[in-house]
Protein backbone atom coordinates (compact mmCIF):
# COMPACT_ATOMS: atom_id res chain seq x y z
CA UNK A 1 0.00 0.00 0.00
CA UNK A 2 1.16 3.42 -0.79
CA UNK A 3 1.32 6.44 1.98
CA UNK A 4 -1.12 8.78 2.17
CA UNK A 5 -0.87 12.17 2.18
CA UNK A 6 -1.56 12.36 6.23
CA UNK A 7 1.53 10.18 6.80
CA UNK A 8 3.71 11.93 3.76
CA UNK A 9 2.68 15.66 5.51
CA UNK A 10 3.76 14.01 8.87
CA UNK A 11 8.03 13.36 7.57
CA UNK A 12 11.38 15.48 7.70
CA UNK A 13 12.48 17.29 5.20
CA UNK A 14 14.52 14.60 2.78
CA UNK A 15 16.33 14.01 -0.67
CA UNK A 16 14.04 11.02 -0.91
CA UNK A 17 11.77 10.64 -3.85
CA UNK A 18 8.06 10.78 -2.80
CA UNK A 19 4.92 9.61 -4.44
CA UNK A 20 1.92 11.36 -3.49
CA UNK A 21 -1.55 10.23 -5.80
CA UNK A 22 -4.84 12.75 -5.27
CA UNK A 23 -7.44 14.78 -6.55
CA UNK A 24 -6.56 18.35 -6.78
CA UNK A 25 -8.67 20.81 -5.42
CA UNK A 26 -7.27 23.61 -6.28
CA UNK A 27 -4.39 24.91 -8.58
CA UNK A 28 -2.71 28.72 -8.01
CA UNK A 29 -0.18 29.67 -11.05
CA UNK A 30 2.33 32.45 -11.18
CA UNK A 31 4.58 33.13 -13.63
CA UNK A 32 7.38 31.25 -12.43
CA UNK A 33 5.61 28.32 -10.35
CA UNK A 34 2.07 26.57 -9.93
CA UNK A 35 1.03 25.62 -6.57
CA UNK A 36 -1.08 22.61 -6.76
CA UNK A 37 -3.01 21.43 -3.28
CA UNK A 38 -3.50 17.44 -4.02
CA UNK A 39 -5.96 15.69 -1.39
CA UNK A 40 -6.53 12.13 -0.58
CA UNK A 41 -9.24 12.48 2.01
CA UNK A 42 -6.47 10.94 4.60
CA UNK A 43 -6.61 14.83 6.20
CA UNK A 44 -8.19 17.63 6.06
CA UNK A 45 -5.14 20.16 4.35
CA UNK A 46 -3.86 18.04 1.30
CA UNK A 47 -0.23 19.19 0.28
CA UNK A 48 0.65 21.57 -1.35
CA UNK A 49 2.77 20.43 -4.44
CA UNK A 50 5.02 23.24 -6.38
CA UNK A 51 6.28 22.79 -9.82
CA UNK A 52 8.75 25.14 -10.74
CA UNK A 53 7.67 25.94 -14.48
CA UNK A 54 10.73 26.73 -16.07
CA UNK A 55 12.48 23.22 -14.89
CA UNK A 56 8.95 21.34 -16.26
CA UNK A 57 9.31 20.67 -19.84
CA UNK A 58 5.78 20.38 -20.84
CA UNK A 59 3.82 22.93 -19.54
CA UNK A 60 0.68 21.88 -21.53
CA UNK A 61 0.80 18.90 -19.23
CA UNK A 62 0.59 21.69 -16.76
CA UNK A 63 -2.12 23.25 -18.38
CA UNK A 64 -4.42 20.56 -18.65
CA UNK A 65 -4.04 19.70 -14.46
CA UNK A 66 -7.69 21.55 -13.82
CA UNK A 67 -9.52 21.30 -10.06
CA UNK A 68 -11.00 17.52 -9.52
CA UNK A 69 -8.64 16.33 -11.86
CA UNK A 70 -6.73 12.58 -10.22
CA UNK A 71 -3.18 13.04 -10.60
CA UNK A 72 0.28 11.34 -8.89
CA UNK A 73 2.76 13.37 -8.06
CA UNK A 74 6.87 12.85 -7.63
CA UNK A 75 8.97 14.98 -6.14
CA UNK A 76 11.34 15.93 -2.51
CA UNK A 77 9.96 17.02 0.62
CA UNK A 78 11.03 20.39 1.56
CA UNK A 79 10.62 22.86 4.35
CA UNK A 80 7.51 25.34 2.71
CA UNK A 81 8.33 29.34 2.63
CA UNK A 82 4.70 29.88 2.95
CA UNK A 83 3.16 30.05 6.14
CA UNK A 84 0.33 27.51 5.69
CA UNK A 85 2.38 23.93 5.84
CA UNK A 86 5.61 22.85 7.33
CA UNK A 87 6.21 21.26 4.37
CA UNK A 88 5.94 20.55 0.78
CA UNK A 89 6.56 19.00 -2.48
CA UNK A 90 9.09 19.96 -4.87
CA UNK A 91 7.72 18.51 -7.41
CA UNK A 92 10.13 16.70 -10.49
CA UNK A 93 7.15 14.94 -12.26
CA UNK A 94 3.24 14.75 -12.37
CA UNK A 95 0.75 12.70 -14.48
CA UNK A 96 -2.65 12.95 -14.74
CA UNK A 97 -4.58 9.85 -14.37
CA UNK A 98 -7.75 11.34 -14.84
CA UNK A 99 -8.30 14.74 -16.51
CA UNK A 100 -11.43 16.69 -15.08
CA UNK A 101 -13.42 18.72 -17.17
CA UNK A 102 -14.64 22.26 -16.71
CA UNK A 103 -18.41 21.00 -15.75
CA UNK A 104 -16.72 19.38 -12.87
CA UNK A 105 -19.84 20.55 -10.22
CA UNK A 106 -17.11 21.83 -7.08
CA UNK A 107 -15.61 24.44 -8.23
CA UNK A 108 -13.40 26.63 -5.76
CA UNK A 109 -15.93 28.57 -3.80
CA UNK A 110 -17.68 27.61 -0.80
CA UNK A 111 -21.50 25.35 -1.90
CA UNK A 112 -24.16 25.15 0.18
CA UNK A 113 -24.92 21.47 2.29
CA UNK A 114 -28.29 21.85 0.22
CA UNK A 115 -26.31 22.18 -3.17
CA UNK A 116 -24.01 19.67 -2.19
CA UNK A 117 -26.82 16.98 -0.86
CA UNK A 118 -27.49 16.64 -4.53
CA UNK A 119 -23.73 15.81 -5.90
CA UNK A 120 -24.01 13.18 -3.15
CA UNK A 121 -21.77 11.07 -4.90
CA UNK A 122 -19.32 13.54 -4.90
CA UNK A 123 -19.33 15.63 -1.76
CA UNK A 124 -16.95 13.76 0.09
CA UNK A 125 -14.39 15.41 -2.22
CA UNK A 126 -15.13 18.62 -0.12
CA UNK A 127 -13.34 19.78 2.74
CA UNK A 128 -16.42 19.31 4.99
CA UNK A 129 -17.68 15.90 4.16
CA UNK A 130 -14.06 14.78 4.17
CA UNK A 131 -14.17 15.83 7.97
CA UNK A 132 -17.73 14.43 8.69
CA UNK A 133 -16.52 10.81 6.47
CA UNK A 134 -12.95 11.04 8.94
CA UNK A 135 -15.06 11.65 11.99
CA UNK A 136 -18.16 8.95 11.42
CA UNK A 137 -15.46 6.83 10.85
CA UNK A 138 -13.55 7.41 14.28
CA UNK A 139 -16.85 7.46 16.26
CA UNK A 140 -17.69 3.80 14.96
CA UNK A 141 -14.67 2.73 15.40
CA UNK A 142 -14.55 3.94 19.08
CA UNK A 143 -17.88 2.31 19.90
CA UNK A 144 -16.50 -0.99 18.82
CA UNK A 145 -13.54 -0.37 21.06
CA UNK A 146 -15.32 0.93 24.18
CA UNK A 147 -17.53 -1.87 24.18
CA UNK A 148 -15.11 -4.27 23.53
CA UNK A 149 -12.72 -2.97 26.09
CA UNK A 150 -15.46 -3.77 28.47
CA UNK A 151 -16.50 -6.97 27.57
CA UNK A 152 -19.07 -7.00 25.39
CA UNK A 153 -19.71 -8.87 22.43
CA UNK A 154 -20.70 -8.03 19.04
CA UNK A 155 -24.23 -9.82 17.98
CA UNK A 156 -25.75 -9.20 14.69
CA UNK A 157 -29.28 -9.30 14.75
CA UNK A 158 -31.41 -9.47 11.50
CA UNK A 159 -32.74 -6.40 9.33
CA UNK A 160 -35.84 -8.71 8.35
CA UNK A 161 -38.14 -9.28 10.65
CA UNK A 162 -42.09 -10.51 11.39
CA UNK A 163 -42.14 -9.05 14.91
CA UNK A 164 -42.76 -5.42 15.67
CA UNK A 165 -40.53 -4.18 18.29
CA UNK A 166 -42.23 -1.00 19.51
CA UNK A 167 -45.71 -2.55 19.00
CA UNK A 168 -45.94 1.07 16.32
CA UNK A 169 -46.66 1.00 12.95
CA UNK A 170 -43.55 3.23 10.89
CA UNK A 171 -42.00 -0.09 9.29
CA UNK A 172 -41.31 -0.66 5.82
CA UNK A 173 -42.65 -4.19 3.73
CA UNK A 174 -40.63 -6.81 2.92
CA UNK A 175 -42.26 -8.64 -0.12
CA UNK A 176 -41.59 -10.73 -3.03
CA UNK A 177 -45.84 -10.78 -3.88
CA UNK A 178 -46.63 -9.28 -7.35
CA UNK A 179 -48.15 -6.08 -5.78
CA UNK A 180 -50.25 -4.93 -8.29
CA UNK A 181 -52.14 -8.54 -8.25
CA UNK A 182 -51.20 -10.34 -5.02
CA UNK A 183 -52.99 -13.84 -4.01
CA UNK A 184 -56.07 -12.84 -1.81
CA UNK A 185 -57.89 -15.18 0.59
CA UNK A 186 -61.45 -15.72 0.42
CA UNK A 187 -62.46 -12.68 2.22
CA UNK A 188 -60.17 -10.45 0.08
CA UNK A 189 -57.69 -9.53 2.22
CA UNK A 190 -54.01 -10.91 0.95
CA UNK A 191 -52.23 -14.28 1.34
CA UNK A 192 -49.17 -13.94 3.16
CA UNK A 193 -48.55 -17.52 3.42
CA UNK A 194 -47.63 -17.01 -0.07
CA UNK A 195 -44.96 -14.75 0.74
CA UNK A 196 -41.15 -15.11 0.66
CA UNK A 197 -41.60 -15.68 4.10
CA UNK A 198 -44.75 -17.35 4.63
CA UNK A 199 -45.81 -14.27 6.36
CA UNK A 200 -45.61 -10.79 6.37
CA UNK A 201 -42.23 -9.21 6.88
CA UNK A 202 -41.03 -5.95 7.68
CA UNK A 203 -37.32 -3.86 8.06
CA UNK A 204 -36.29 -4.10 11.26
CA UNK A 205 -36.67 -0.67 13.33
CA UNK A 206 -35.12 -1.76 16.36
CA UNK A 207 -32.59 -4.78 17.34
CA UNK A 208 -33.22 -4.73 20.72
CA UNK A 209 -35.58 -8.23 21.18
CA UNK A 210 -33.23 -10.21 19.15
CA UNK A 211 -30.49 -8.48 21.23
CA UNK A 212 -31.97 -9.39 24.69
CA UNK A 213 -32.01 -13.19 23.87
CA UNK A 214 -28.22 -12.80 23.49
CA UNK A 215 -27.56 -11.02 26.55
CA UNK A 216 -29.37 -13.57 28.18
CA UNK A 217 -26.47 -16.15 27.09
CA UNK A 218 -23.51 -13.85 26.90
CA UNK A 219 -24.19 -11.52 29.22
CA UNK A 220 -23.36 -8.15 27.85
CA UNK A 221 -23.65 -7.79 24.17
CA UNK A 222 -24.30 -4.98 21.38
CA UNK A 223 -25.20 -4.55 18.10
CA UNK A 224 -24.34 -1.75 15.76
CA UNK A 225 -25.86 -2.03 12.39
CA UNK A 226 -28.84 -0.20 10.07
CA UNK A 227 -32.51 0.61 11.04
CA UNK A 228 -35.37 1.68 9.13
CA UNK A 229 -37.93 3.57 10.03
CA UNK A 230 -40.97 4.65 7.72
CA UNK A 231 -41.00 8.12 9.32
CA UNK A 232 -43.23 10.49 7.23
CA UNK A 233 -41.20 13.46 9.00
CA UNK A 234 -39.49 15.80 7.55
CA UNK A 235 -37.03 16.77 10.66
CA UNK A 236 -33.31 17.40 10.61
CA UNK A 237 -32.90 14.52 13.31
CA UNK A 238 -34.76 12.01 11.58
CA UNK A 239 -33.99 9.69 8.83
CA UNK A 240 -35.67 6.29 7.11
CA UNK A 241 -32.52 4.21 7.23
CA UNK A 242 -29.89 4.97 10.09
CA UNK A 243 -27.86 3.68 12.63
CA UNK A 244 -28.22 2.37 15.86
CA UNK A 245 -25.94 1.44 18.67
CA UNK A 246 -28.07 -1.19 21.09
CA UNK A 247 -25.67 -2.47 24.20
CA UNK A 248 -27.77 -4.90 26.34
CA UNK A 249 -26.64 -6.02 29.86
CA UNK A 250 -27.74 -9.38 31.87
CA UNK A 251 -27.99 -8.58 35.64
CA UNK A 252 -28.16 -4.64 35.44
CA UNK A 253 -30.57 -2.15 36.20
CA UNK A 254 -31.70 1.36 35.14
CA UNK A 255 -28.75 2.63 37.11
CA UNK A 256 -25.94 0.39 36.03
CA UNK A 257 -27.74 1.38 32.38
CA UNK A 258 -27.33 4.72 32.50
CA UNK A 259 -23.47 4.66 33.77
CA UNK A 260 -22.95 3.15 30.98
CA UNK A 261 -24.66 5.24 28.61
CA UNK A 262 -22.53 8.35 30.53
CA UNK A 263 -19.20 6.28 30.21
CA UNK A 264 -20.16 5.34 26.39
CA UNK A 265 -20.74 8.78 25.20
CA UNK A 266 -17.84 10.04 27.24
CA UNK A 267 -15.39 7.82 25.81
CA UNK A 268 -16.92 8.41 22.02
CA UNK A 269 -16.65 12.07 22.22
CA UNK A 270 -12.81 11.67 24.00
CA UNK A 271 -11.43 9.94 21.25
CA UNK A 272 -12.88 12.25 18.30
CA UNK A 273 -11.17 14.90 20.55
CA UNK A 274 -8.02 13.41 20.60
CA UNK A 275 -7.61 11.70 17.17
CA UNK A 276 -9.72 14.50 15.13
CA UNK A 277 -8.09 17.51 16.44
CA UNK A 278 -7.30 19.00 12.57
CA UNK A 279 -11.43 18.32 11.58
CA UNK A 280 -13.04 19.44 14.87
CA UNK A 281 -10.57 22.40 14.94
CA UNK A 282 -12.86 22.84 11.28
CA UNK A 283 -16.09 22.42 12.54
CA UNK A 284 -15.40 24.42 15.41
CA UNK A 285 -14.58 26.98 13.02
CA UNK A 286 -17.23 27.05 9.85
CA UNK A 287 -19.88 24.69 10.95
CA UNK A 288 -20.97 25.32 15.06
CA UNK A 289 -18.77 27.59 16.76
CA UNK A 290 -17.96 26.55 20.35
CA UNK A 291 -18.35 22.57 19.69
CA UNK A 292 -14.67 21.67 20.99
CA UNK A 293 -15.35 23.35 24.01
CA UNK A 294 -18.73 21.71 24.53
CA UNK A 295 -17.58 18.45 24.25
CA UNK A 296 -14.69 19.21 26.60
CA UNK A 297 -17.17 20.20 28.88
CA UNK A 298 -19.24 17.39 28.34
CA UNK A 299 -16.45 14.78 29.12
CA UNK A 300 -15.48 16.12 31.85
CA UNK A 301 -18.78 17.38 34.35
CA UNK A 302 -21.27 15.01 34.99
CA UNK A 303 -24.57 14.25 33.21
CA UNK A 304 -27.77 15.92 34.96
CA UNK A 305 -30.47 13.40 36.06
CA UNK A 306 -34.28 14.75 35.97
CA UNK A 307 -37.29 12.24 36.70
CA UNK A 308 -39.79 12.92 34.39
CA UNK A 309 -41.90 14.10 36.90
CA UNK A 310 -39.25 16.44 38.33
CA UNK A 311 -38.97 17.87 34.26
CA UNK A 312 -42.83 18.32 33.43
CA UNK A 313 -42.82 20.32 37.28
CA UNK A 314 -40.11 22.63 35.81
CA UNK A 315 -41.37 22.95 31.95
CA UNK A 316 -44.77 23.95 33.09
CA UNK A 317 -43.42 26.78 34.88
CA UNK A 318 -42.42 28.04 30.99
CA UNK A 319 -45.66 26.46 29.10
CA UNK A 320 -46.51 30.09 28.14
CA UNK A 321 -43.24 29.74 25.75
CA UNK A 322 -44.21 26.32 24.53
CA UNK A 323 -45.77 25.45 21.54
CA UNK A 324 -47.12 22.01 22.98
CA UNK A 325 -47.61 23.37 26.75
CA UNK A 326 -46.85 20.08 29.07
CA UNK A 327 -48.96 18.45 32.03
CA UNK A 328 -47.99 15.07 33.66
CA UNK A 329 -49.06 12.56 31.17
CA UNK A 330 -47.51 14.45 28.00
CA UNK A 331 -44.69 13.34 25.69
CA UNK A 332 -41.97 15.36 26.31
CA UNK A 333 -40.82 16.81 22.53
CA UNK A 334 -38.25 18.46 20.97
CA UNK A 335 -39.22 21.95 22.43
CA UNK A 336 -39.08 20.82 25.83
CA UNK A 337 -35.84 18.34 25.21
CA UNK A 338 -33.87 21.11 24.04
CA UNK A 339 -35.16 23.66 27.11
CA UNK A 340 -34.29 20.94 29.37
CA UNK A 341 -31.23 20.88 27.82
CA UNK A 342 -29.90 24.43 26.86
CA UNK A 343 -31.83 26.43 29.80
CA UNK A 344 -31.42 24.79 32.61
CA UNK A 345 -28.99 21.88 32.86
CA UNK A 346 -26.73 23.15 30.09
CA UNK A 347 -25.60 19.71 29.26
CA UNK A 348 -26.89 16.50 28.69
CA UNK A 349 -29.92 15.49 30.78
CA UNK A 350 -30.80 11.76 31.76
CA UNK A 351 -35.15 11.63 32.16
CA UNK A 352 -35.73 9.05 34.11
CA UNK A 353 -39.34 6.91 35.19
CA UNK A 354 -41.60 8.02 32.32
CA UNK A 355 -45.30 7.37 32.05
CA UNK A 356 -45.99 3.96 31.45
CA UNK A 357 -48.76 5.29 28.67
CA UNK A 358 -45.82 6.85 26.43
CA UNK A 359 -43.22 4.62 26.45
CA UNK A 360 -42.87 0.38 25.11
CA UNK A 361 -44.21 -2.19 26.19
CA UNK A 362 -40.98 -4.09 27.60
CA UNK A 363 -40.35 -1.52 30.26
CA UNK A 364 -39.98 -2.34 33.56
CA UNK A 365 -42.94 -0.95 35.46
CA UNK A 366 -42.47 0.77 38.78
CA UNK A 367 -43.89 0.05 41.79
CA UNK A 368 -46.47 3.11 41.80
CA UNK A 369 -47.81 1.20 38.59
CA UNK A 370 -48.13 4.28 37.13
CA UNK A 371 -44.29 4.84 35.44
CA UNK A 372 -41.49 2.80 33.80
CA UNK A 373 -37.75 2.71 34.53
CA UNK A 374 -36.86 4.08 31.03
CA UNK A 375 -34.56 6.59 30.54
CA UNK A 376 -33.79 9.12 27.56
CA UNK A 377 -30.29 11.19 27.42
CA UNK A 378 -30.96 14.30 25.60
CA UNK A 379 -28.16 16.61 24.16
CA UNK A 380 -28.38 20.29 23.78
CA UNK A 381 -29.27 21.14 19.80
CA UNK A 382 -30.41 17.93 19.25
CA UNK A 383 -32.56 16.63 22.04
CA UNK A 384 -32.93 12.48 22.17
CA UNK A 385 -29.85 11.07 21.36
CA UNK A 386 -29.90 7.65 23.66
CA UNK A 387 -33.28 5.74 24.38
CA UNK A 388 -33.49 2.96 27.33
CA UNK A 389 -34.87 1.58 29.74
CA UNK A 390 -34.14 -1.55 32.21
CA UNK A 391 -36.48 -4.52 30.68
CA UNK A 392 -40.13 -5.80 32.40
CA UNK A 393 -38.32 -9.50 33.45
CA UNK A 394 -41.38 -10.71 35.07
CA UNK A 395 -43.41 -13.06 33.10
CA UNK A 396 -46.69 -12.27 34.79
CA UNK A 397 -46.53 -8.42 34.68
CA UNK A 398 -44.91 -8.42 31.13
CA UNK A 399 -47.79 -10.46 29.63
CA UNK A 400 -50.20 -8.07 31.52
CA UNK A 401 -48.95 -4.95 29.48
CA UNK A 402 -48.88 -6.82 26.45
CA UNK A 403 -52.68 -7.28 26.85
CA UNK A 404 -53.58 -4.02 28.43
CA UNK A 405 -51.50 -2.31 24.85
CA UNK A 406 -53.79 -4.99 23.10
CA UNK A 407 -50.30 -6.92 21.63
CA UNK A 408 -50.88 -10.69 21.08
CA UNK A 409 -48.77 -12.95 23.61
CA UNK A 410 -48.73 -15.77 21.20
CA UNK A 411 -46.83 -13.56 18.55
CA UNK A 412 -44.35 -12.23 21.47
CA UNK A 413 -43.78 -15.95 21.99
CA UNK A 414 -40.15 -16.59 22.06
CA UNK A 415 -39.20 -13.23 23.75
CA UNK A 416 -41.78 -14.45 26.43
CA UNK A 417 -39.74 -17.13 26.90
CA UNK A 418 -36.76 -15.70 27.97
CA UNK A 419 -38.95 -14.61 31.33
CA UNK A 420 -39.86 -18.49 31.84
CA UNK A 421 -36.09 -19.71 31.68
CA UNK A 422 -33.52 -18.09 34.32
CA UNK A 423 -35.20 -15.04 33.51
CA UNK A 424 -33.09 -11.88 34.95
CA UNK A 425 -32.91 -8.01 35.64
CA UNK A 426 -31.39 -6.58 32.28
CA UNK A 427 -31.25 -3.25 30.75
CA UNK A 428 -29.88 -1.28 27.52
CA UNK A 429 -30.08 1.29 25.41
CA UNK A 430 -29.86 2.39 21.76
CA UNK A 431 -28.18 4.80 20.32
CA UNK A 432 -29.22 6.81 17.20
CA UNK A 433 -25.54 6.84 15.23
CA UNK A 434 -25.83 9.75 13.18
CA UNK A 435 -27.63 11.87 16.23
CA UNK A 436 -24.14 11.50 17.85
CA UNK A 437 -22.16 12.36 14.96
CA UNK A 438 -24.58 15.42 14.34
CA UNK A 439 -23.84 16.18 17.94
CA UNK A 440 -20.27 16.00 17.88
CA UNK A 441 -19.16 18.07 14.67
CA UNK A 442 -22.33 20.47 14.92
CA UNK A 443 -23.70 19.69 11.97
CA UNK A 444 -27.09 21.30 11.04
CA UNK A 445 -28.78 18.29 9.38
CA UNK A 446 -28.61 14.52 10.00
CA UNK A 447 -28.89 14.27 5.95
CA UNK A 448 -25.29 15.48 6.05
CA UNK A 449 -23.71 13.18 8.50
CA UNK A 450 -24.50 9.79 6.57
CA UNK A 451 -23.10 9.50 3.03
CA UNK A 452 -26.59 8.40 1.15
CA UNK A 453 -29.03 9.86 2.91
CA UNK A 454 -32.49 8.24 2.51
CA UNK A 455 -36.00 9.93 3.76
CA UNK A 456 -39.36 11.23 2.24
CA UNK A 457 -39.22 11.71 -1.05
CA UNK A 458 -35.10 10.33 -1.21
CA UNK A 459 -33.43 7.57 -2.11
CA UNK A 460 -31.22 8.80 -4.74
CA UNK A 461 -27.39 7.04 -5.18
P1 LIG B 1 -37.55 10.52 18.49
O1 LIG B 1 -38.56 10.80 19.53
O2 LIG B 1 -36.44 11.52 18.42
O3 LIG B 1 -38.15 10.21 17.16
P2 LIG B 1 -37.57 7.77 19.31
O4 LIG B 1 -38.21 7.88 20.65
O5 LIG B 1 -38.40 7.34 18.17
O6 LIG B 1 -36.83 9.15 18.96
P3 LIG B 1 -36.09 5.35 19.94
O7 LIG B 1 -37.17 4.50 19.37
O8 LIG B 1 -35.87 5.35 21.40
O9 LIG B 1 -36.27 6.86 19.43
O10 LIG B 1 -34.72 5.00 19.17
C1 LIG B 1 -33.43 5.06 19.78
C2 LIG B 1 -32.57 6.16 19.20
O11 LIG B 1 -32.52 6.11 17.78
C3 LIG B 1 -33.07 7.56 19.49
O12 LIG B 1 -32.63 7.99 20.75
C4 LIG B 1 -32.46 8.37 18.40
O13 LIG B 1 -31.13 8.73 18.72
C5 LIG B 1 -32.39 7.41 17.25
N1 LIG B 1 -33.45 7.61 16.24
C6 LIG B 1 -34.77 7.32 16.37
N2 LIG B 1 -35.43 7.56 15.23
C7 LIG B 1 -34.50 8.02 14.35
C8 LIG B 1 -34.56 8.41 12.98
N3 LIG B 1 -35.68 8.37 12.29
N4 LIG B 1 -33.41 8.80 12.38
C9 LIG B 1 -32.25 8.82 13.07
N5 LIG B 1 -32.13 8.44 14.35
C10 LIG B 1 -33.24 8.04 14.99
MN1 LIG C 1 -39.32 8.54 16.74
Amino acid sequence: MRERIREILSKKPSDDILTVEGWVRTKRDSKNVCFLEINDGSCLKGIQAVVDKASFSNNNLLDSITTGAAVVARGRLVESLGGNQAVELETSGIEIVGPCPQDYPLQKKRHTVEFLREKAHLRARTNLFGAVTRVRNTMSYAIHSFFQENGFIYVNTPLITASDCEGAGEQFQVTTLDIENPPRLKDGSIDYSKDFFGRMAKLTVSGQLDGETYAMAMKNIYTFGPTFRAENSNTTRHLAEFWMVEPEMAFCDLEGDMEVAESFLKYVFKKVLDERSEDMAFFDSFVQKGVVGTLEHVITSPFEHMTYTEAIKRLEKENDRFEFPVHWGSDIQSEHERYLTEEIAKRPVIVTDYPKEIKAFYMMLNEDGRTVRGMDVLAPRLGEIIGGSEREWRLDILENRMKELGLKPEDYWWYLDLRRYGSVPHAGFGLGFERAVQYVTGMGNIRDVIPYPRYVKSAEF
